[in-house]
């Protein structure tokens, strides 16, 4: 690795860039050919075409092409130990991490592709870069007690959870617009702390029949085109959610300021290409969770709901507060997820055991829970992104002075994370 403000002369950063953006460009490449053989891999790539390999017939995965990818990946881990005796500034530095972290991530990948199966702990550190927190039953169990005493009535609390939910479906007929108002809303807020790239844009799109509850597919060129899925009913704190992470300052705002900042006026290439079995991923699930609420905390969140969404919905203001408190104590139940995901895929739960510990401990509905399996079936230990990702960011900015008094700061911090090379792991060390 190489350190932070040494002596060197400055001739140095010149031929560091050069080797950087050498090591970046065929980075790309790699990630690029890997997607050959698992097409959603790369889930967004907006870099020179001619750096795309031809989409060939060569789908079967041999020793020859697992040793070739393999000896790349060295090769470009080696070209970065050499610079080791680089002087680099703080931003280069991240940029050099970022690197190292994703093209280690790639060895892990090549082993996948090769038939590998990680434990779900082992794949979370070779993709992910990251060790989450693992939960027993008892975590969970206080947090169901305090929903089972704020839920009463007859029946088991899932049941009860989700009859009393099922009172905020959001009309689907009024989705569409109500989406466009959020997101303007979310829009608008966002301007307030960060300069938005110019004619950044998205599309907003509806689609049936996925894993997930919604999607933003960057498209380069700042545009983002958001697929949201309706085969389940949307909540209306789920309208502010999406809205929130996979616009502004989620997912939308990220891809942005990183083509504007990182590729176009810094020329770094890596980031044009985006694998999604990467650290990257951590982070960008991490910021785009946390954005939610950063950008409504809980006041101002229970503020729009009372006068805009809900009357939108023509919902019952009177039920907000209720409404929030149940759903705060949900949230707290994410890493009940990970619990899922670890013991189904090292093969301790079979997946009836794993949907009724869902339905359990997530309070899903069996629909849900059914959904939440698939996800994790395609996807695997990528789940940990959320939560673990959430609470990584929340703690770098909360022990920077990011406080919920602090605002200014809070936004100030979380900009440096959409806009800088940052990695899982080296958010722990702030
Ligand atoms: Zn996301």
């Amino acid at each position: 690795m190489f350190s932070c403000g040494g002596k060197k002369e400055q001739s140095d950063k010149s031929e560091l860039e050069l080797k950087m953006n050498q090591i970046a460009e065929n980075y790309v490449k790699l990630v690029l050919e890997i997607g050959l053989y698992r097409p959603e891999y790369v889930d967004a790539y907006y870099g020179p075409v001619e750096w795309k390999p031809a989409a060939t017939s060569k789908k079967n995965v041999d020793s020859t092409l697992i040793f070739s990818l393999n000896k790349k990946t060295d090769d470009f881990l080696n070209k970065l130990d050499e610079l080791s005796e680089y002087n680099a500034t703080e931003i280069e530095t991240f940029r050099y991490r970022f690197l190292y972290k994703q093209l280690l991530s790639i060895k892990g990948m090549i082993a996948i592709i090769s038939g590998a199966e990680f434990t779900f702990e082992k794949e979370t550190q070779i993709l992910y870069d990251a060790d989450p927190p693992k939960n027993e039953r008892e975590h969970f169990s206080e947090i169901l007690n305090e929903l089972d005493s704020n839920l009463p009535g007859e029946g088991n609390l899932t049941g009860r959870y989700n009859n009393f939910k099922d009172q905020f479906i959001f009309p689907k007929g009024k989705l569409d617009s109500a989406f466009t108002l959020v997101m303007n809303e979310c829009r608008n807020r966002t301007m307030n702390y960060i300069t938005l790239p110019q004619n950044e844009k998205f599309e907003i799109e509806y689609v049936s029949n996925k894993p997930w509850g919604a999607y933003n597919w960057f498209k380069g060129n700042l545009t983002s085109i958001i697929q949201v899925n309706t085969d389940l009913p949307l909540t209306v704190d789920r309208v502010i959610e999406l809205a929130a992470h996979e616009g502004y300052p989620g997912h939308h705002l990220f891809n942005s300021l990183i083509e504007q900042k990182l590729v176009k006026e810094r020329g770094w290439t890596e980031y044009s290409v985006y694998p999604l079995y990467s650290p990257i991923s951590l982070i960008a699930e991490g910021t785009a969770n946390f954005g939610e609420k950063l950008i409504f905390p809980i006041d101002s969140k229970n503020k729009f709901m009372k006068e805009v969404l809900f009357p939108y919905a023509g919902l019952d203001t009177n039920l907000t507060e209720k409404y929030q408190k149940v759903i705060e104590l949900v949230d707290q139940l994410g890493y009940a997820g990970n619990e899922a995901a670890r013991n189904y895929l090292n093969g301790i739960w079979a997946r009836e055991e794993t949907l009724k510990f869902l339905m359990e401990y997530s309070l899903h509905s069996k629909e849900r829970a059914e959904k939440k399996i698939e996800f994790i079936e395609f996807y695997r230990s990528y789940i940990i992104n959320y939560n673990y990702g959430y609470d990584l960011v929340n703690n770098y900015i909360e022990v920077n002075g990011g406080t919920e008094n602090d605002l200014r700061r809070r936004w100030e911090l979380f900009e440096k994370l959409l806009t800088t090379p940052q990695t899982p792991s080296g958010l722990l060390n702030y």
